[in-house]
């Protein structure tokens, strides 16, 4: 018996007829899934952050974990617990960034939005937004350093993207 294929070509073809294009010059195959610079950057979905090409790295240096809103969730710390064990990560930085809608629009509004255009009630989620971004990171870095798992002496350090210029500013957690 052969199980049918489902494959919905019509919504993912031009992401396989670019990817015929990038096997054409892929030239990475010699690297293995250790971070060649040590580093995993923590950032948002936002589609405007191209976190390697921000940090001047590439394919095989870092490694990246995204969520909205660059949050510090259990999923974030079991990953990062992998890394730093297995995968060659000893630093890790948080980089949530301006203009996030995870720190413009609070929790209440965002499910209220989402009710209000698709009739969806997602109250059930917690979406993680943040009243005040500094101080979300603040506590997202803390969560990361204290985390008694976490292989020890890794340096996590948390920063903002700006993503209007592009530039990283360190801050103080
Ligand atoms: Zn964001």
């Amino acid at each position: 018996m052969t199980k049918q294929m489902t494959f919905p070509l019509e919504d993912f073809s031009d992401v396989l007829a670019s990817n015929a294009s990038f096997v054409l010059g892929f030239q990475h195959s010699e690297l293995t899934g250790t971070a060649r610079k040590g580093l995993a950057i923590v950032t948002c979905m936002d589609s405007r952050i191209s976190p390697l090409a921000a940090v001047g790295m590439q394919a095989g240096d870092a490694k990246i974990l995204r969520n909205a809103g660059a949050r510090v969730t259990d999923d974030v710390l079991r990953t990062l617990v992998l890394a730093s064990y297995l995968l060659g990560v000893n630093r890790v930085l948080v980089m949530p960034h301006t203009d996030c809608r995870m720190a413009i629009a609070d929790e209440a509004s965002i499910h209220a939005t989402i009710q209000e255009k698709f009739d969806v009630d997602t109250s059930s989620l917690e979406f993680r937004t943040v009243s005040n971004q500094r101080d979300a990171l603040a506590e997202d870095v803390a969560r990361i350093r204290s985390y008694p798992l976490l292989q020890k002496g890794v340096s996590v350090a948390g920063a903002i993207y700006n993503v209007s210029t592009g530039q990283l500013e360190p801050v103080d957690c």
